[in-house]
């Protein structure tokens, strides 16, 4: 690019699509854009995430190279670059309307069957290694998952076999790491919360972004922040956004523009982008742009497995889903139990705990439990103005997610191992919503084709658009979903009759 890269963009080429931001929504759907031959000018905020090496560290904790956690993650890739990778399938049933402890999680307007050919294509560019063995959720597939499940550690897969033992069905976690014959990965300790240094871990920029680029259809203009989506007189068809770059505010025309700039940056963009047609932000006609916040309700048990510390190991294999739909004596959806990567979150603790904490985790496996957390009209984001003033949290469901931490620490006494499960309020991960996809304008900031209701070629591509959580995690799902629209923005076939056209790489 020219060292006035914003000069030479602010021409429209014909059939452009501008799209802001490069996490798992904005990456993945350059992605399929430019395989479906379209050009793409695909704009990031911050720059790539280039720690410098450590001697012996193959992964990087999120703490000692990004800082603090509440800080916003901006790098080509997005949260991608620290996630844990476990890509999952939403279930069936998340699709549908179903009823929890405090209310009901909403159907999305359409079922599970329109996204399997996305959530092909998304394994298969994600390179994810699976088995539907141990798992009565999972929902049915077309075809196996592109690559086996991932080996277990020794220290992992003496708990799965004592569970499994003690009758408790136990199944792998989708991985997206490159674990093919010849791929990169090592299998290190250090991968959940931790950026990868050799590229192994298929985040948005390595799995999707990089082969954009490859493409020759995708411009990526880095350190480049969207301020504002820009509409025609009539506020009804988009026409391209108002960017701010070393100081110099630029417009840049297209007549498809997609937000994908995450949680809560999306919404805040939309409202931000205020005209007189649409005075509470564009989308936003109905109040619903900011609301519906939904997300998982998390907690952390510690089933101890040595007496001695735990060596490091890659432990992030195994996941219990048997209550996903219920549990005994209990008519709603539990969540799922998953076991975590080794990671030293105990020096976030306080001072006072941090050495009790360090003994705890370096004992046992590190666990997370996760319920779904249920939107309303009312959870959400707070406005002041076009400023972010605080959030309304989803609608727990605390009995169902004590009584999951029960089974999870029954679960591992039955396998042999005593637990330290703390009984606390829950972290929400996982944030859904804001910008909500539905068949209501009402209700509802995107519809079915995440267009933003009432206004032409606008659309919204990220986690922000999905209606409900599920209880598994959500970065699949917003792949797959951004894949769809790049489908329907190429005008290639429905997304329900069209066969994916990645085919799978050969499992080693
Ligand atoms: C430590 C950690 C572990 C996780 N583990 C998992 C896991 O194992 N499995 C899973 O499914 N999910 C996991 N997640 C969650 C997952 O990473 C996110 O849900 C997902 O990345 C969200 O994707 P997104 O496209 O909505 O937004 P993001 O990934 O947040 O990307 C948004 C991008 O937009 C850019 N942007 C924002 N505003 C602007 C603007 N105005 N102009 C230009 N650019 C802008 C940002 O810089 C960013 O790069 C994890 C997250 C973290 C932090
Ligand atoms: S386990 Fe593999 S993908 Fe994860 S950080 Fe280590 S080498 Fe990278």
């Amino acid at each position: 690019m020219s060292p006035d890269p914003l000069s030479e963009l602010r021409d429209d080429p014909a059939g452009r699509v501008i799209v802001i931001g490069s996490g798992m929504g904005g990456g993945s759907l350059a992605w399929r854009l430019a395989h479906n031959g379209r050009e793409v000018l695909l704009i990031e905020q911050g720059g790539y995430l280039k720690p410098p090496p450590r001697p012996g560290k193959v992964g990087q904790f999120i703490a000692d190279v990004h800082g603090d956690r509440v800080k916003p993650i901006q790098y080509v890739g997005g949260q991608t670059k620290f996630y844990g990778a476990a890509l999952y399938r939403y279930r069936e049933s998340d699709f549908r309307a179903v009823e929890h402890e405090n209310g009901v999680s909403p159907a999305w307007p359409f079922g599970y069957d329109t996204l399997e050919p996305y959530y092909e294509a998304a394994e298969a560019l994600y390179k994810v290694h699976g088995s539907p063995a141990g798992d009565p959720s999972e929902p049915p597939r077309a075809h196996a998952y592109p690559f086996p499940p991932i080996e277990h550690a020794p220290v992992v897969e003496r708990m799965v076999g004592t569970l499994e033992r003690a009758g408790v069905p136990v199944a792998a976690i989708p991985r997206g790491i490159d674990r093919r014959v010849g791929g990169a990965c090592v299998l290190c300790a250090d991968c959940d919360a931790h950026v990868c240094t050799v590229d192994a871990k298929m985040d948005a920029e390595i799995a999707a972004v990089r082969p954009a680029l490859a493409t020759g259809r995708v411009k990526l203009l880095l350190h480049t922040e969207v301020l504002k989506v820009l509409t025609d007189d009539s506020g009804r068809r988009a026409t391209g956004v108002l960017v701010r770059r070393d100081g110099e505010e630029a417009v840049l025309h297209a007549d498809t523009v997609v937000v994908s700039a995450g949680l809560p940056a999306s919404a805040l963009l939309l409202r931000r982008s205020a005209n007189t047609q649409h005075p509470e932000g564009v989308g936003n006609h109905s109040g619903a742009l900011g609301k519906y916040l939904a997300g998982h309700s998390t907690g952390m048990v510690f089933p101890l497995v040595s007496v001695g510390q735990v060596k490091p190991a890659h432990t992030k294999s195994f996941a219990i889903h048997a209550w996903y739909e219920g549990s005994p004596g209990w008519a709603y959806p539990t969540g799922v139990i998953q076991v975590a990567g080794q990671m030293p979150f105990w020096e976030e603790a306080s001072r006072l705990m941090r050495p009790v904490v360090k003994v705890v985790a370096t004992h046992s496996l590190t666990c997370f439990y996760m319920t779904e957390a249920l939107p309303t009209a009312e959870t959400g984001l707070v406005f002041d103005g076009d400023k972010l003033a605080g959030r309304v949290e989803p609608v727990q469901n605390l009995k169902t997610f004590h009584r999951l931490r029960q089974l999870a620490v029954k679960s591992f006494a039955k396998a042999g191992y005593p637990s330290i499960a703390r009984r606390r309020p829950p972290y929400m991960w996982h944030d859904v919503g804001t910008a909500r996809m539905g068949d209501d304008p009402a209700t509802s900031v995107v519809d079915a084709n995440l267009q933003v209701h009432g206004v032409e070629g606008l659309y919204v591509a990220d986690a922000s658009v999905m209606p409900s959580a599920g209880a598994v995690n959500t970065g699949l799902t917003i792949a797959a979903l951004a894949m769809r629209l790049g489908d329907h923005l190429a005008g290639a076939a429905s997304a329900t009759d069209k066969a994916p056209t990645i085919v799978s790489e050969q499992a080693a």
